[in-house]
C-alpha cells in the first residue's frame, strides 16, 4: 500500500533515487523557499543549542516531494545528531516502536514518515515517550505479565504527513511546532532547478531553469526529476545543454503539459469531463476510472489540481472546473460556464 501511494511520487530507480538522496538541502541555509518556516525552525533550534536540550518535537505537513524528509535531516544536522527513518506503516506494533527508541541516542532526531498512519495502539506507547521520555513496556501475557518502565534519552521526533486532517487531536497536541509546507513559487524552483543543474554538472540557461520549474507542479522533487528528464532529452539529441527550446520539446515528450500536468492529471481531470459529465463523481469512482488507489489521488494530485483551480472537492464528489474544460480543449457545457454551480455542489 505504501508502495502504491508513493508510486506516483517516488523516483523510478536506485539512480535516480541516489540523484534523489545528493540533492537534498543539507542546512537552513541550502534549504530553498517556506520562509516562514525556517524562521520558525531556526529559532527553535537556536534556543534548543543555547539550552545544550533536544529539539521540541516537530510535525510537517504537505504533500509528497516538498522537503518534509529533507528539513528533518537538516535539524539532526544542524544540531549534531543522527537521524533514525521510520514509517508509520512499518512500526505494526509497539515492540517495533520500543525496538526504534531504545536505539536512540541523546538528542537524536527519529524521523516517522506518515504519521497519519500508525496503528493506535502504537500511538499509545509514542505519547508517554514524547512528553515524559518513557515507555511502559509489557513483558509476558495473561496473569504473569508485568510492566517494566524504561526511561528514554530525550530525542526528537520529526512527524511528516500528507493529510493533516487524519493526526489524531492527542498526537498533534505533543508536537511543539506543526508546519504546514506549501506548494513552491516558480521563482523558488527555478533556484532548486539551478542548484540541481549545478550539483548535478546539467549546463541549463536561465530560460530552460525557468521553463521546467514553472512545469513542476510546484514540488521540488518534481522539479529535480523532470530536469533529469529534460537533461536526458538534451544530450541525446542536442548537444547536452538545456535551453528553452530543448526544456519545452523534452517536458512535452515526456507528457508534461504546458501547465505542468502529467498524464495522470489530465486522465483525472478528462474522467470527470467526459466520463461524469463534470461531476460531481465519488473519489473512489475516480480513482478506479484512472487506475489510481484512492489515496494517491487524494494525497498527490487533487491538491495541486485544486490549487490550480481546475477541480473542486464537493459533499457530493469531484467537480472539474470551466478551467478544466478549457485546459483539455473542451466545450464547457452550458451549467459548468454559467454562474449557477453544478447541480449538487451545494445540495
Ligand atoms: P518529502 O519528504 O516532503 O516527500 P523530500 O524532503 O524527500 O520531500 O524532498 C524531495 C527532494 O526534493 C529532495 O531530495 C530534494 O532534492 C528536493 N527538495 C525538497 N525541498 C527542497 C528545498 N526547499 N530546496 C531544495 N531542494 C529541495
Amino acid at each position: 500500500m505504501r508502495e502504491e501511494l508513493l508510486r506516483a511520487d517516488l523516483p523510478e530507480d536506485d539512480a535516480e533515487l541516489t540523484a534523489d538522496v545528493s540533492l537534498r538541502p543539507r542546512s537552513l541555509e541550502e534549504f530553498v523557499g517556506q520562509r516562514e518556516l525556517k524562521d520558525h525552525l531556526a529559532i527553535i533550534l537556536e534556543a534548543a543549542r543555547r539550552r545544550a536540550q533536544a529539539v521540541d518535537h516537530v510535525l510537517l505537513a504537505g504533500p509528497p516531494g516538498l522537503g518534509k524528509t529533507s528539513l528533518a535531516g537538516i535539524v539532526a544536522a544542524e544540531m549534531g545528531v543522527a537521524m533514525h527513518v521510520t514509517s508509520g506503516p512499518a512500526i505494526e506494533r509497539a515492540g517495533d516502536l520500543a525496538a526504534m527508541l531504545s536505539q536512540l541516542g541523546e538528542g537524536d532526531v527519529l524521523f516517522i514518515d506518515e504519521i497519519h498512519r500508525l496503528p493506535r495502539v502504537v500511538e499509545e506507547v509514542l505519547y508517554p515517550a514524547m512528553e515524559d521520555f518513557q515507555i511502559d513496556i509489557v513483558l509476558g501475557k495473561g496473569p504473569a505479565a508485568r510492566s517494566i518502565r524504561l526511561d528514554l534519552p530525550r530525542f526528537t521526533l520529526v512527524g511528516a504527513t500528507t493529510r493533516t486532517g487524519s493526526i489524531t487531536g492527542p498526537l498533534r497536541d505533543r508536537f511543539g511546532l506543526v508546519a504546514r509546507l506549501d506548494y513552491y513559487d516558480p521563482e523558488e524552483l527555478e533556484a532548486i532547478v539551478v542548484r540541481a543543474a549545478g550539483i548535478l554538472g546539467v549546463r541549463v540557461d536561465a530560460d530552460g531553469a525557468r521553463e521546467v520549474a514553472r512545469r513542476a507542479r510546484g514540488t521540488p522533487r518534481i522539479a529535480n526529476r523532470l530536469l533529469r528528464r529534460v537533461r536526458d532529452f538534451a544530450e541525446v539529441r542536442g548537444d547536452g545543454s538545456v535551453d528553452l527550446a530543448t526544456a519545452s520539446a523534452g517536458l512535452a515528450l515526456f507528457g508534461v503539459d504546458e501547465r505542468g500536468l502529467d498524464k495522470v492529471d489530465r486522465a483525472i481531470l478528462s474522467a470527470i469531463c467526459e466520463r461524469f459529465a463534470g461531476g460531481p463523481v465519488g473519489l473512489s469512482t475516480l480513482a478506479i476510472s484512472v487506475g489510481e488507489q484512492t489515496e494517491t489521488v487524494e494525497d498527490v494530485y487533487e491538491p495541486f489540481l485544486i490549487q490550480e483551480g481546475l477541480l473542486m472537492r464537493t459533499p457530493r464528489g469531484r467537480v472539474a472546473t470551466p478551467a478544466a474544460w478549457a485546459h483539455l480543449g473542451l466545450t464547457v457545457p452550458p451549467r459548468a460556464a454559467g454562474d449557477e454551480p453544478p447541480p449538487g455542489l451545494f445540495g
